[in-house]
């Protein structure tokens, strides 16, 4: 066991806030030891998992091209990349979130992810267009979609690999297997944290601690006593290791509850993926394509508006709607019509749960779980309902929608009538809680009194307050690397200048 250690930042979690927290810190000049409760062979948290989606404001492709200077000339003459405004994600932002979200944070979160992203490649971070994701092929050219089509190159796991090794590269250790299961406290301010590894339980001092050790969505007990009944049936899609630890050791010296502590992301997520993610298949078990076709449930009922809005601000509010099914489960029914535009690394993967007929019927024939006369009854009054006045256009909201039935399908809405037939079974998949701790916006944990706790940071899925019911898909990795930033920032010099954050407490306590 290492006797009295000591350094200045102690940066708790390996994923993606963590680590930009680590390599902001170490832009201080300060020490940094960065603990992973993880293996090394499944490090880096839920952001190993993802896709790497990040989304970003921008104005056009000459805003892109800094965040993507490779672009090839191919590309961006055959690419129709939009725009996403600041104002865009601010109004994308406020409607999933019912107007929710904290205005301080979700300026901070706007504001700052350019420069955050642009800062993120000078770590060795490479951005790539999201192709297969975020665009669709219409007329020779690539067009995306949804607001955000940027992704790290080699997705969650390169991301974790370039920001890991620009972290060590920057003289950073990162200690892995080691989790981090209480805060140590001089008077008032954070001083250290008590670790356990696999042999031992020790100490190390810190003038200032950085928890961005995940939400607690892989914790079944908290799940069903926050989240609610029945979300200790939803599977996790991520890592197993985020259990809420970072929340309840702050909690545990006086930090403030906040957020959406009933809400989640999740969506829908293959009926037999495991329980907890697998990082060979990664985001694979994702089915977000409903909105090119329709889900019915057991009853053979549909249950929500496939087509409400664009997928990336439905996606994560319908994992609830899939587990308040009976039976928690679904299925996703298309046609041979957009047989083309269904994701393949979604859709097309091996680990996939699906089933095929050259007729509606012999379909619903094979919906495991599925009462076929009603499922048939539900197809027929769908596809009589739909209307064909807008043409359809998958990159677009396109107005394209049902009458006459008391659920309708706002976009997208086409008969399902063109064999070959296919349907995949889909369950409940939680990704992230949005309940967690109260930060300033420069990371600074606060207490039920609304101080900060002196020593005290955090950043990423741990932080409430910014999520509310829904979320905009891509902002997870973005929020992580913003407000881990700012929290490195600050306990870089917190830890350079003691005093400093005691009176910056102080003042805080007396605005
Ligand atoms: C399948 C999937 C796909 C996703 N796709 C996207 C996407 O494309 N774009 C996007 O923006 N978001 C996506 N997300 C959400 C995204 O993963 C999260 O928003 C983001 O990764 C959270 O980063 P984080 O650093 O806060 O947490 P994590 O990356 O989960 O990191 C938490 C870290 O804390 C460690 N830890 C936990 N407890 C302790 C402890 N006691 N001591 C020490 N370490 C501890 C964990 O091991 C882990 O390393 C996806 C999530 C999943 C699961």
């Amino acid at each position: 066991m290492p006797e009295s250690e000591r350094f200045d930042v102690v940066v708790v979690g390996g994923g993606n806030a963590a680590l930009c927290a680590a390599l902001s810190a170490r832009e201080g000049g300060v020490s940094v030891l960065v603990l992973e409760r993880a293996p090394k062979s499944a490090a880096g948290g839920n952001t190993s998992f993802t896709g790497g989606g990040m989304r970003v404001p921008f104005r056009g492709l000459d805003e892109l091209l800094e965040l993507m200077p490779e672009l090839s000339e191919e590309d961006r003459e055959s690419t129709d990349f939009g725009e996403y405004t600041e104002e865009m994600f601010f109004d994308d932002l406020a409607r999933v979130t019912n107007y929710r979200a904290d205005p301080d944070l979700a300026e901070l979160l706007i504001t700052r992810a350019f420069d955050t992203l642009k800062w993120m490649t000078t770590k060795g971070v490479h951005f790539i267009p999201s192709y297969g994701r975020q665009a669709f092929k219409i007329g020779g050219k690539q067009k995306f979609w949804g607001g955000s089509p940027l992704e790290v190159s080699g997705g969650g796991l390169g991301l974790v690999e370039s920001l890991t090794k620009a972290v060590t590269g920057d003289g950073v250790e990162v200690r892995y297997g080691t989790r981090a299961v209480e805060l140590i406290r001089t008077g008032k301010a954070v001083s250290g944290v008590v670790v356990e590894d696999e042999n031992d339980r020790y100490e190390i001092m810190a003038s200032a601690v950085i928890l961005g050790a995940g939400g607690f969505q892989a914790n079944a007990e908290w799940r069903t006593r926050y989240l609610g009944p029945g979300w200790d049936l939803a599977k996790v899609r991520g890592t197993r290791y985020n259990t809420g630890d970072g929340i309840q050791m702050a909690l545990d010296v006086g930090a403030m509850p906040w957020g959406h502590w009933s809400g989640c992301h999740a969506v829908s997520w293959d009926l037999n993926a495991p329980s907890f993610g697998d990082i060979r298949v990664g985001h694979g078990f994702n089915k977000h394509h409903y909105h090119l076709g329709v889900m019915l449930n057991a009853d053979g009922q549909r249950f929500v508006d496939e087509g409400a809005d664009i997928r990336n601000f439905t996606y994560a509010k319908y994992g609830r709607r899939v587990l308040e099914q009976p039976g928690q489960f679904a299925w996703q029914i298309f046609d041979s019509k957009v047989a083309d535009l269904l994701q393949r690394d979604y859709y097309r993967i091996r680990e996939v749960t699906r089933v095929t007929s050259d007729t509606l019927e012999g379909l619903v024939a094979k919906l495991e779980g599925v009462d076929p006369v009603r499922a048939m009854a539900t197809l027929t009054a769908f596809n009589d309902a739909v209307q064909t006045d807008a043409p359809f256009d998958p990159t677009i909201k396109d107005g394209r929608a049902t009458t006459g039935l008391d659920l309708p399908k706002s976009n997208w809405a086409q008969r399902i009538d063109q064999g070959p037939f296919e349907a995949f079974a889909v369950t409940c998949g939680v990704t992230f809680t949005f309940g967690g701790l109260k930060v300033t916006t420069d990371g600074r944990v606060v207490d039920v009194e609304e101080r900060p706790i002196p020593g005290l940071f955090a950043c990423g899925e741990l932080v409430g307050g910014l999520f509310y019911f829904n979320y905009p898909g891509g902002s997870g990795l973005t929020w992580g690397a913003v407000m881990g930033r700012a929290a490195g920032r600050s306990a870089a010099s917190a830890a350079a200048d003691p005093q400093s954050q005691l009176a910056a407490s102080q003042n805080l306590n007396r605005r």
